[in-house]
């Protein structure tokens, strides 16, 4: 316990002194960004093995295939309904703030042009995409959905050969404890890391950039606290049967990472990790959720695409009739969806938000200036909604009394 708290300490340290070291130093900090690459490479390499030894495991040990059933469509139901909330929140706010009314922005070195004339996916190529042609390439390629979709295979077949296939699942189960070891090792320089990738960012980004779009970064930012606060908090104290307090202490570790890092895959060994510790929830069930809502639950995403769509309509003079928001209500959970969980990527399936409503593709560079910082903060919610799925579904389930057990042994 006392070694945890000390790693969140200094987590938090690394991350004040960031946000110091940044505001003095400038773009001259840089030097520093090393540290923040190789912090997030040693991350990176841990997903591929992690999700699937782990999600093997948590499929195959599940033997009762109602179960597997029920955890995969509670997930699904709650990524859905929270991310539709999400995207109201961001809609509600940006109305209430108006970011676009009154600002006028020069585009000189707000724009991010290589983001914003990328074409995003469509939903059914995404869909069918889950689907590996060669599952090999997949983990080579760190491609998420595809590996959960061989590792779930890969459970139930094991289930379903049974005995003659036990050293196969005996393997993933030892494989699953080493990747779990090599992440707790890779966080102890987590501190290091995030004042690697925090301090620059924040040189860069001096307030002299930020304050055109000032009234933008305070909507997604005040939206999402709310999102957070309202919907996470509810949830997890309702299904969860846990205390919010006790929830986003646990999780916040793995927030600062998805702050720092803007990547909710890069931040999956960390929230695994979290999850399991700090809030109690058993292993098969956070494999199974949380490298799914790393990939396809992006309330914080869906969030700023709201705000965005409202600030770009209100800079160009648009209005939006209640069907245009209806629709980009509906065409935003599917972007939040079809959204990688890498820096920068709501941004490009923001073009196929505005492409629904026909509203300028343009407006996506007014904002691409500042993306990062938008980012950071869309990640962390990201994050922070996948580990209060993993709580809501596992407080549902039978293992509530484990969950609860394991809550008041780390209190
Ligand atoms: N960076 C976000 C994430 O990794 C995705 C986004 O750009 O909205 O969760």
């Amino acid at each position: 316990m006392k070694v945890k708290f000390s790693l969140v300490t200094q987590i938090f340290t690394a991350f004040v002194l960031a946000i110091i070291l940044g505001t003095f130093f400038g773009s001259s900090i840089d030097f520093l960004k090393p540290f923040g690459e190789l912090f997030l490479r040693l991350i990176k390499f841990i997903i591929a093995p992690l999700i699937l030894s782990t999600l093997v495991v948590g499929v195959a040990s599940t033997t009762d295939p109602k179960q597997l059933g029920r955890i995969g469509f509670k997930t699904v139901v709650y990524y859905f309904a929270t991310t539709a909330v999400a995207i109201v929140i961001g809609l509600a706010v940006a109305f209430a703030i108006s970011p676009g009314e009154g600002v006028s922005v020069s585009s000189d070195g707000l724009v991010a042009p290589e983001a914003a004339t990328k074409e995003p996916q469509s939903p059914i190529t995404t869909l069918l995409h889950i689907v590996p042609d060669n599952p090999f390439t997949s983990l080579a390629n760190g491609s998420i959905l595809q590996i959960i979709f061989f590792a779930l295979f890969l459970g139930i077949g094991i289930t379903l050969v049974g005995e003659k296939a036990q050293p196969v699942f005996k393997f993933f189960e030892g494989f699953a404890e080493v990747m779990y070891k090599i992440t707790a090792i890779v966080m102890k320089v987590a501190p290091i890391g995030i004042l690697g990738l925090l301090a620059p960012v924040v040189g860069q980004y001096g307030p002299s950039v930020l304050l055109p779009l000032l009234k933008v970064i305070v909507a997604v930012y005040v939206a999402c606290l709310l999102h957070a606060v309202i919907v996470y908090s509810t949830a997890v104290k309702t299904f969860g049967k846990m205390s919010p307090k006790k929830f986003f202490k646990g999780i916040s570790p793995a927030a600062l990472v998805a702050f720092s890092t803007a990547s909710s895959a890069g931040t999956l060994p960390v929230t695994i990790k979290n999850t399991n510790e700090n809030l109690g929830v058993p292993k098969k069930i956070s494999s199974f959720v949380l490298p799914l809502g790393a990939t396809i639950n992006m309330d914080g995403t869906a969030i700023y695409q709201g705000v965005a769509v409202i600030f770009i309509a209100q800079f160009y003079n648009l209005e939006l009739s209640f069907l245009q928001l209806l629709t980009v209500v509906l065409i935003t959970i599917l972007a939040s969806i079809g959204t990688a969980g890498v820096p920068g990527a709501g941004m490009i399936m923001l073009a196929m938000v505005l492409t629904s409503v026909n509203m300028p593709l343009e407006g996506i560079a007014l904002i691409a200036g500042i993306d990062r910082v938008l980012d950071m903060m869309r990640t962390s919610v990201n994050v922070v909604g996948d580990a209060s799925a993993a709580v809501v579904v596992a407080g549902t389930e039978t293992e509530t009394e484990t969950v609860e057990e394991k809550q008041s042994v780390t209190s």
